[in-house]
């Protein structure tokens, strides 16, 4: 993780690293990583986070025309990390599929990930990616390593139907991610609606994002394609994978996405009517219990406990708790019983390391334990 700056103690996303010996990847060999789209909210946030990642070591970066050419430390830098040396000497490239290295993380914006993504691909890359616009492709892996690790399953069959020598494995859109790791814990009881709305952070719209008029003091009560994802990408993570192909979950969803002035961390209020009869200490039992393969595999990047149940009555709030624990756990509270669907509860997550950088970084890492890296 980066250096500390004075004002800010720094996010510490690799739980495990400081108790556990470096892995290696390769003997005592780092894998080297490009990061498309480097110079955006979340590219940085990748060269923040992998600045003392165990197994990945940043070699490469590429953004815009705008920014291609340019010593990456003559970038501005918005970040409360400080920019690590090693990254701040890389000149930004432009794109161009086949330069770099075989793993490359992508923070591109979704105007040009679609076609860039693929080419990169087809090239022979390793594409783990941020954008939207494979996540709905039935051979692509919409990951959460905690819930469906089976659904890399895909990737070799990607691979053979799309004729690529690389592949695309995406993270969910960061209010999905935050939503489906809750519902994750509870699918034993068999979800079957939900109702969200979300109060969506100012970094979730990247830089400079939403101008700055609009944003102050208010709340802007429409995001651009955010609720579609927020009622289709959960059914498909949390779907099953039988022969070869994953089945949408049958529960259904309905959104309203809204951005409200916080910097980090969106906040989430959500309903949920259960197939079984529930009670709230099974609820908060299973918020706890919760754990999967990342855990279990000591990834660098895993939260102890992906959730962390709040008893306070004003918890989670994003100011106070999107930062902890490296900002990759979702922190829970204000379960309580709703007239309508009967349970309801408040979520909230870092919407740009768990909802993004660091949702991919763990990605890569569940596929490297996998193998699948080369
Ligand atoms: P951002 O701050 O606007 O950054 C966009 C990045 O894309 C910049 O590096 C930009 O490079 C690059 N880019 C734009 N047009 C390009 C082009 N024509 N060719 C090459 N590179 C180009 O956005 P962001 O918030 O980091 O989001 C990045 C992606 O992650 C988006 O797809 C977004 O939907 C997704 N995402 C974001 C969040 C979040 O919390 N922010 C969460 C989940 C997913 P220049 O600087 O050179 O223009």
């Amino acid at each position: 993780m980066p250096v500390k700056t004075e004002k800010k103690p720094v996010a510490k996303a690799a739980a495990h690293s400081a108790s556990k010996p470096a892995p290696s990847s390769n003997g005592h060999k780092k894998i080297e990583v490009g990061i498309l789209g480097a110079t955006g909210m979340v590219g940085q946030h990748f060269v923040a986070l992998l600045a003392e990642h165990p197994w990945f070591r940043v070699t490469y970066l590429a953004a815009s025309e705008r920014s291609a050419g340019k010593r990456y430390g003559d970038l501005p830098w918005r970040l409360n990390y400080e920019l690590p040396a090693e990254t701040a000497k890389l000149s930004v490239n432009e794109l161009k599929a086949g330069d770099g290295p075989m793993v490359v993380f992508s923070g591109l914006d979704s105007s040009v990930a679609g076609t860039a993504e693929a080419e990169f691909a087809a090239a022979g890359h390793i594409v783990v990616s941020n954008a939207r616009n494979h996540r709905m492709d039935p051979l692509v892996p919409l990951l959460i390593p905690e819930i469906n690790p089976e659904h890399l399953a895909l990737v070799p069959l990607q691979k053979k139907a799309k004729g690529w020598k690389g592949a695309i494995v995406t993270d969910p859109n960061c209010s999905t991610i935050v939503m489906s790791i809750a519902l994750a814990a509870l699918r034993e009881f068999q979800p079957k609606k939900v109702l969200v709305t979300t109060l969506q952070a100012l970094s979730g719209a990247g830089y400079p994002g939403v101008a700055s008029l609009d944003a102050t003091a208010n709340v802007i009560p429409f995001i651009d394609n955010e609720e579609d994802k927020m009622e289709t990408e959960p059914r498909k993570i949390l779907g099953k994978f039988v022969n070869g192909a994953v089945e949408m979950h049958p529960m259904s969803i309905s959104a309203t996405t809204t951005r409200v002035p916080v910097v980090h961390g969106h906040s989430e209020s959500i309903s949920v009517e259960f197939e079984k009869r529930v009670t709230r200490d099974d609820i908060i039992g299973a918020f706890g219990r919760f754990t999967g393969e990342p855990q279990k595999l000591e990834l660098p990047t895993a939260p102890k406990q992906p959730i962390v149940y709040m008893t306070q009555a004003n918890r989670p709030q994003p100011r106070l708790d999107a930062e902890r624990d490296g900002g990759m756990a979702v922190y829970v509270g204000r379960l309580r019983e709703c007239p309508i669907l009967g349970h309801k509860f408040v979520a909230m997550g870092h919407n740009v390391i768990r909802g993004a950088a660091g949702a991919a970084i763990l990605n890569a890492e569940l596929m490297r334990a996998k193998n699948l890296l080369g």
